[in-house]
């Protein structure tokens, strides 16, 4: 599998560009910004982009998403719960002094369990709300990788104090959905570093294993 994270935007959001090599298909995970070197990205692979994912509607995660599908006809898959956080971009727009980007929409929700494919490779939907009601993260069983969005990060977990935030919530979302997972698999967070899910285990100063 192809898999490139380019970090997007003033705030350097993870964007994951996920290509099938047989098939050329690709998955863009939040791409929030930048859309010139995602597409450049897609282009230097020879890939065709059949998906963009939500992690969830923080404006630095989704605020590329409306002109990517303009440019690749994908479309947005995002859990329904973040609805709310996409319909006020104006105002997080706002909280960083930027011009607000259009709402994409949903075009497919995102629930737990399902299951999205492009060739062999598949993505399982994991619903993990904490940081915000909506956050999804995207299981990759066969690359033994999570990509986790803003719930767990290599020695801290997302911030629960803006709209929507519980902090109870991301807690059982990271043990119950997250430590679960096999502990060499990687996690590609929305910011920073990766890790594994070993490692947070033992060491995030913020939810043990
Ligand atoms: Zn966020």
């Amino acid at each position: 599998m192809i898999h490139e994270i380019l970090p997007v935007g003033a705030l350097q959001c993870n964007c994951s560009v996920l290509g099938d090599e047989l098939s050329r298909e690709a998955i863009v995970v939040d791409p929030g910004d930048d859309i010139g070197e995602i597409v450049k990205i897609l282009q230097r692979h020879g890939l065709t982009a059949k998906m963009i994912v939500i992690t969830h509607a923080h404006i630095d995660h989704i605020g590329g998403a409306h002109k990517l599908r303009a440019l690749t006809g994908a479309p947005v898959y995002m859990n329904e719960d973040d609805s709310f956080l996409a319909d006020n971009l104006t105002v997080q727009a706002g909280w960083l002094g930027v011009q607000p980007p259009e709402n994409p929409g949903i075009d497919t929700p995102a629930n737990e369990g399902d299951t999205l494919r492009i060739g062999s490779m598949e993505a399982h939907v994991l619903h993990t709300p904490g940081h915000t009601p909506g956050s999804i993260s995207l299981y990759l069983p066969l690359e033994q990788k999570v990509i986790g969005g803003d719930t767990l990060f290599r020695n801290s977990i997302g911030r629960t104090d803006l709209p929507g935030g519980d902090t109870g919530k991301i807690g059982q979302s990271i043990r119950g959905k997250l430590y679960v997972l096999p502990d060499e698999t990687v996690v590609i967070p929305g910011h920073g570093d990766s890790t594994t899910i070993g490692r947070e285990k033992k060491l995030n100063p913020f939810v043990r294993g």
